[in-house]
């Protein structure tokens, strides 16, 4: 893959872990409870997105896809500060879809074509979180094959984006405190068939001991698994 780039998670040391940064052409999926800091790396990241490549960045834009309401403006206004960035301007450069159910949120993603067309330098898009609408839509065994196909659809559509446009997908994904739990996970159950080339990484969060947050990189095909500690202040997610 040519031209790949990465983008800064605030921290150096889940930076390394997942080989440097997030990266363009492939999808990132962070898992864990409630809690566990997946917003807050979704909010720094779309910061960091913006700064220069010698800061972590790609001087780029991105896209926020808010399935739960959670974009905080203020925090970014924080995180922005942190990084001497003009925070009006900073806000500008994210743009926020709100989606109100599993099908607003397929076609939000499918809109960033056009907003990429239209000259906008898209080079992240975020899903905070993927998976709420369609858990909460499509219940019991019966709906399960439906909700899969539109999964499928979903990913496949932000796949295409990252390769045709050399962009970063990044997903949150709320998952129960237990490692057993994650079974059901949807891009591990259909991730192979379906992601074709846009490589995946998974990162598991966990809370630790005094505000400290554990990130473990799991399923990597080519780097190897381990984990690293990180933490979340009013800067935002640093070591
Ligand atoms: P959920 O699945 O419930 O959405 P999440 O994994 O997205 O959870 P986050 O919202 O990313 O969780 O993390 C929330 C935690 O981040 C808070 O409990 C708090 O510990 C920490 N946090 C948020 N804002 C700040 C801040 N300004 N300063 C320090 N810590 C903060």
């Amino acid at each position: 893959r040519k031209d790949v780039g990465r983008i800064s998670t605030g921290s150096t040391a889940v930076d390394e872990l997942i080989g440097g940064g997030i990266e363009t052409q492939s999808i990132t999926e962070v898992f864990g409870e409630f809690g566990s800091g997946k917003s807050q790396i979704s909010h720094e990241l779309a910061v960091t997105i913006q700064l220069p490549e010698d800061k972590g960045g790609l001087e780029g834009e991105c896209v926020f896809i808010d399935t739960e309401n959670t974009f905080r403006p203020e925090r970014i206004e924080q995180i922005s500060n942190y990084f001497e960035l003009d925070h009006e301007e900073t806000l500008n450069k994210i743009h926020i879809a709100r989606a109100f159910n599993s099908s607003h949120q397929i076609l939000m993603a499918e809109k960033v074509n056009e907003l990429i067309q239209s000259g906008t330098n898209i080079r992240l898009i975020i899903v905070d979180s993927l998976m709420a609408h369609f858990r909460a839509e499509y219940i019991g065994r019966e709906s399960l094959a439906t909700r899969q196909q539109k999964l499928n659809q979903h990913l496949h559509t932000l796949q295409n984006i990252a390769t045709t446009y050399n962009v970063a997908i990044f997903l949150t994904n709320q998952v129960q405190a237990r490692p057993d739990a994650f079974f059901g996970s949807p891009t591990k159950a259909i991730g192979g068939h379906v992601l074709g080339h846009a490589s995946t990484y998974r990162v598991w969060l966990k809370k630790g001991l005094a505000g400290k947050r554990i990130a473990r990189l799991v399923d990597s095909p080519h780097l190897p698994e381990g984990e690293c500690v990180f933490k979340i202040t009013s800067d935002g997610v640093v070591d």
